[in-house]
This record gives structure tokens, C-alpha cells and sequence, in this order.
């Protein structure tokens, strides 16, 4: 059963029935290692590792198996460490702001003197933790298109280099869509700009709605958009390109009264050895333009002749 504690500015929520005391340091040793506390929580503003400081400081205090945290209107969900059958949860609220929740498990009953130091020390993390969520909500504003809410040109960069170190790391497939709408100009110019801002919205919106949670989405440009997708190599690629036009050429968008009907072309490449961050997209690009010269409202592979030549080996080939 669960009961409600109040301390400060932070509404807890704490297990009732306690066990038996385990905090052993003496005031002055926890002054001192507050204090240490608090110093590093004010050195970073990633929250998983923030929250990873906090719970290496706990666990030399108690016995605690892992934590979870959940900010649900921020999108984080982060468990650190192991489960536990006991559990004891606080709602972090600041007279300002909702800090999300958080939940510390072990596999017995936390004693009262232990929840009072879990208390304690969680009100060291409230600041910190408010400067990184906050941090995080700038970092995320300034990598996303505000018309779309799909990652921009930062976002896509920054996704590209960690995509393909992990291809690389990993020997992944990797791949990579370039979509532009056809003939554009002429539905801003039949329609206006305000209805062709729908219409690229809705094609975003569309994009990602037909490929998987792990497919990322960027506007790379007006009225044109890259898809990474991980792990994916050429006939898979192609098949998701695919269902993106033939999705798109079937839809129709209404906006402002007007009932809108388009169609994209998309360039496809995979991801070749030594390729570097410009490669891929180049590729891409390349095919993109293709597609433009056969007609539009179709799906261009890279070159095929030149991929078969130059296909991805693995790194090594170890022999028994
Ligand atoms: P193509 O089939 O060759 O791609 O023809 P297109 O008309 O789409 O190509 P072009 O690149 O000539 O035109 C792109 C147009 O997209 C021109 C520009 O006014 C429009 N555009 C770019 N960004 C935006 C935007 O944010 N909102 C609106 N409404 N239009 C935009
Ligand atoms: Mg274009
Ligand atoms: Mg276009």
C-alpha cells in the first residue's frame, strides 16, 4: 500500500510499513557525501546519466537493485540497474514544473530510514534534473522542423554519423531514401502556400506513418525528405520506398476545403565500404534524379551494376 509524503517542493509517494534501518554513515560523513552528491549532479545535463550518479550514490548507501524513470509527456522512459519485488515510487513536482516519476526497486522493504535518505537525496536531484529536462526539450526543438515535427538537417547529420558508425561497427545493412515531391511549384501555385505547408505536412506525416518505429524521418529541404533506414539493405529499402509512393500517389489531402492529390519520387541507396557521410547521400540523390528523368512518381535504386561490383564484404572472414 502506498501513502503520501510531503517534503519542500516535492510531493513523494512512499511505501508504508517499514523494515529494519541500514544507513549507516554518521551526520558529518552525510553532510560530506551530500555534498559530493550534489556537486557531480550539477556536472551533467544528460538525464540517464544523471539519474546513473544518483543511483551509484544510493546503492552505497542501501541496497538498491536499479531505478525507473518515466516522464511520459517528455517521452523518456529509463530503467537503470536491476528489478526488485519492493518498490517505492515519488512523483517529482516542483511548484513550476511535473519532473516525471521515479521508482527504485530492491528485492526487500525499504525502512523508514531509508526512505527518509532516499527523500533527502532526492531533493538534490530535482534542480539538476529540471536544468536537463529542460536541456533536453531545447536540444529536441533545435533538431526538429517545426512544420513537420520530422528531425531537420541537425537531426539528420547527427543520425547519419551514428548510423553509419554503428553499420560499421556492427556490419550493418543501412539505408537511405531521398523523397521530393513532384512538381511542386505547381501546388503552391494552384493552391496557395498555406494549403502546400498541408501537403507537406501530410506527406511527413505519411512517410512515417508507413515505416517502422526504428526508420528515421528528416526534412532535409523544402519540399524533400531522407529516410534512414537501419539495418535495411537494397531489396528491403526498396520495398519501403515503394509502399511510401504508392501510399502517397493513392492519397488523397484535404486541406482548407481543397481535396489535394501528389506524388514523390525517391532516389534509394545502401550503404557501401568506406563509404563516408556525403556518399550515401550522394547515391541517393543521384538516383532521386533518375526517377525525376524517367517520369516521377517512382522508386530509383542506385546504380546496380556499380553495386554488384562494390558490394560490402565483411570485415574479416575468420576460418576454423
Ligand atoms: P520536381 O518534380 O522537379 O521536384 O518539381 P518541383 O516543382 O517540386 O521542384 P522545385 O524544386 O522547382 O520546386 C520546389 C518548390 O517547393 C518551390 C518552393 O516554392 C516550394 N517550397 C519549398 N519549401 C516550401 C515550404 O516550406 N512550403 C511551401 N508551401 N512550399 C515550399
Ligand atoms: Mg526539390
Ligand atoms: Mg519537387
Amino acid at each position: 500500500m502506498l501513502t503520501s509524503v510531503n517534503s519542500g517542493s516535492i510531493a513523494l509517494k512512499a511505501p508504508k510499513k517499514p523494515g529494519r534501518a541500514r544507513v549507516n554513515l554518521n551526520p558529518d560523513q552525510e553532510i560530506e557525501a551530500r555534498l559530493k552528491l550534489s556537486q557531480s549532479l550539477q556536472t551533467t545535463l544528460d538525464i540517464s546519466e544523471l539519474l546513473g550518479m544518483f543511483l551509484n550514490h544510493l546503492q552505497e548507501l542501501m541496497q538498491i537493485n536499479g531505478l525507473k524513470y518515466q516522464h511520459d509527456s517528455h517521452n523518456i522512459d529509463i530503467q537503470l540497474g536491476g528489478k526488485g519485488l519492493h518498490h517505492c515510487d515519488y512523483r517529482l513536482i516542483t511548484p513550476q514544473n511535473n519532473l516525471g516519476e521515479i521508482i527504485f526497486n530492491r528485492s526487500k522493504r525499504f525502512s523508514e530510514a531509508e526512505l527518509m535518505s532516499v527523500e533527502t537525496l532526492l531533493g538534490l536531484l530535482v534542480y539538476p534534473l529540471r536544468n536537463a529536462l529542460q536541456y533536453g526539450e531545447a536540444v529536441k526543438k533545435s533538431t526538429r522542423d517545426p512544420l513537420t515535427g520530422a528531425g531537420n538537417r541537425v537531426a539528420l547529420d547527427g543520425a547519419l554519423r551514428r548510423e553509419l558508425l554503428m553499420a560499421e561497427r556492427y556490419q550493418q545493412d543501412l539505408a537511405m531514401l531521398v523523397i521530393d515531391i513532384d512538381h511542386f511549384k505547381e501546388v503552391n501555385d494552384q493552391y496557395g502556400h498555406i494549403i502546400g505547408d498541408d501537403v507537406i505536412r501530410e506527406i511527413s506525416h505519411a512517410t512515417v506513418s508507413v515505416t517502422r518505429d526504428t526508420d528515421m524521418t528528416f526534412r532535409y529541404g523544402g519540399e524533400e525528405f531522407v529516410v534512414l533506414l537501419s539495418k535495411t539493405a537494397a531489396p528491403g529499402a526498396a520495398i519501403i520506398a515503394e509502399r511510401i509512393r504508392e501510399f502517397i500517389a493513392s492519397s488523397q489531402i484535404k486541406s482548407n476545403g481543397q481535396t489535394v492529390t501528389t506524388t514523390v519520387s525517391i532516389g534509394v541507396s545502401t550503404l557501401r565500404s568506406n563509404d563516408n557521410v556525403k556518399d550515401l547521400f550522394v547515391r541517393a540523390d543521384k538516383a532521386l534524379y533518375e526517377a525525376k528523368k524517367a517520369g516521377r512518381n517512382r522508386v530509383v535504386m542506385q546504380d546496380e551494376q556499380d553495386n554488384n561490383k562494390k558490394k560490402r564484404k565483411p570485415k574479416a572472414i575468420i576460418k576454423a
